[in-house]
């Protein structure tokens, strides 16, 4: 991901993936990923080095509205007007971005969690600042996030999910 700085990220009316724990950072009662511009989250005004550009799935995929990624880690964010909401109660209502954005935006988070120390040597990683990777200073080992893609079927059937009510064999 492009770390994003300074004028830029001001200007650009963006969509927001933000992490706080395991859950994102919505508005109330929204159950949408918002769209908006970064002095519309005045809890993201500490974080400004933390702030990543999502790049597209593909050039086909590409959006007009740049997509911005945040992890707070534990940070607990008590702000009126926001709420925290699981990925999964995203996943429902935000299905045609659920893969592209917020299931990529996570995958990077969880490397980024997972690689803070060098695989080979042990010593403290670095971001690098231009391409989705961390960099090992002591022994110049760069590590890359492995992406996997996967689906979720559910099966409907006028009101009822079927897919879920399969019987165990016993
Ligand atoms: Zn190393």
């Amino acid at each position: 991901m492009i770390k994003q700085t300074g004028a830029k990220l001001k200007a650009s009316e963006a969509m927001w993936v933000v992490f706080s724990r395991g859950k994102l950072v919505i508005r109330e009662n929204s159950l949408t990923i918002p769209v908006a511009y970064f002095d519309d989250l005045p809890f993201l005004a500490s974080y400004t080095d933390d702030i990543h550009q999502l790049p597209p799935l593909n050039e086909s995929a590409h959006r007009s509205t740049p997509v911005f990624v945040v992890d707070l880690g534990s940070e607990h964010i008590e702000e009126a007007g926001w709420e925290r909401v699981s990925l999964r109660q995203l996943l429902v209502t935000e299905q045609d971005i659920a893969f592209s954005v917020i299931g990529r935006a996570w995958q990077y988070i969880h490397f980024l969690r997972t690689h803070q120390y060098c695989g080979q040597c042990g010593a403290k990683t670095d971001r690098v600042d231009w391409e989705m990777a961390v960099h090992c200073h002591r022994c110049q080992h760069r590590s890359y996030p492995r992406v996997s893609p996967c689906i979720i079927v559910s099966i409907h059937n006028r009101e009822k999910t079927t897919a879920s009510q399969r019987r165990q064999a016993s």
